[in-house]
């Protein structure tokens, strides 16, 4: 048998960020159909090398010699909302901790909102995880083991975004990875149209998408189509300003044929104005687009103010009038300070468990 594949000092890609031919690889199983067996443990939830009971015992054995644990984070925390909403804090192998979310909605879609980074360099000025900075990226394993602890409590996940803390153009490789094990076939298949990428407009990233697929759904954080104020707000147009933005856009929806979402995050003092939302039509009008609205979720010490629903519903009437397709997202999680741009009050309380991991 030839020598495993996994460093010496301890793993530093777990099994549950590999499809069945890296598994074989990584492990050296001779035969294929044992990656397969890892694979489908894996992919029913299995926590641990225990549970896999058609492996031989030298076999789970190995494996735990060689990984030590199955998955490479743990929950530290779960907060559940009355609304259903549930907030997990993960754990991750160098101590550092991110959350995410289970969002269940009227329609009884249930969505886990899974992060991609430890913080994000983004900054934008209305967001939580945005004052907190940027810790790393995170690797597949730890971006699929959020939706398997989500799906252990809830049973089933009809739809991912990943909107959760980070920017996941910005770690478009694990990103693609872990959508490539979502939506593996003869793994959880779940339907690229059933999966989001939220961004708050990194350029190089849309073209990308664009090029190369894959073919998931695409939304963007525009918040405002006043220029001085999306630079206030989202530090992202300095580098890629609304004309940029909006080319890029123009080439995704040529290229792929799809609809995009746009995200707009409105406070009651800044950007929930008539004028904003004119500004917004004119903006949005060349391009096949639906518009989420989503009242700022509130967060400690930031300068900003819920609009009041008269406010939104102004806001909508001047986009219906136009002819666009406007939805006002549900405060889902805001209980749990799970709701859109509330995460990450816990990343500081992160201390290294076993830095050497
Ligand atoms: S809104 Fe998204 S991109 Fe902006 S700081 Fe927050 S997590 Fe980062």
């Amino acid at each position: 048998m030839a020598e495993p594949k996994v460093p010496a000092g301890g793993p530093r890609v777990y099994l549950s960020g590999l499809l069945p031919d890296e598994i074989q690889e990584a492990v050296s199983f001779p035969q294929r159909f044992r990656a397969v067996q890892v694979y489908d443990w894996i992919v029913r939830g299995a926590g641990e090398f225990a549970a896999m009971a058609n492996l031989p015992a030298a076999e789970r054995e190995r494996l735990a010699a060689l990984f030590g644990r199955l998955r490479s984070s743990s929950v530290s925390s779960e907060l559940a909302d009355e609304d259903g909403s549930l907030k997990l804090q993960i754990r991750l192998r160098d101590g550092a901790a991110v959350e995410c979310v289970l969002l269940e909605d009227i329609e009884g879609r249930k969505t886990a909102c899974l992060s991609s980074q430890v913080g994000c360099p983004m900054g934008c000025a209305f967001c939580r995880t945005g004052q907190l900075g940027f810790l790393r990226n995170l690797g597949p394993d730890e971006i699929l083991e959020q939706y398997y602890f989500l799906k252990e409590r809830r049973g089933f996940i009809s739809n991912v975004v990943f909107m959760g803390m980070g920017e996941p153009m910005l770690n478009l490789q694990a990103v693609r990875k872990s959508i490539a094990l979502l939506s593996d076939p003869a793994g959880i298949g779940m339907s690229l149209r059933k999966i989001t990428i939220s961004t708050s407009g990194i350029v190089p990233g849309i073209l990308d998408l664009a090029e190369h697929g894959p073919r998931i759904r695409l939304a963007v954080s525009l918040t405002t189509a006043e220029e001085g104020m999306r630079t206030e707000l989202m530090p992202v147009n300095k580098t890629w300003g609304l004309d940029a933005l909006k080319a890029a856009l123009v080439e995704y929806q040529e290229k792929t044929g799809e609809r995009v979402t746009l995200e707009a995050v409105l406070t009651g003092n800044r950007n929930a104005g008539l004028d904003s939302a004119r500004a917004l039509v004119k903006w949005v009008r060349p391009l096949k687009a639906q518009v989420n609205l989503i009242p700022w979720n509130a967060v400690p010490g930031l300068p900003f103010e819920t609009p009041t629903p008269a406010q939104v519903r102004a806001f909508t009437e001047v986009l219906e009038k136009a002819g666009l397709t406007a939805v006002q997202r549900m405060h889902r999680g805001r209980g749990v300070m799970g709701a859109c741009g509330q995460l990450g009050d816990t990343l500081r309380a992160a201390a290294p468990e076993n830095p050497e991991d």
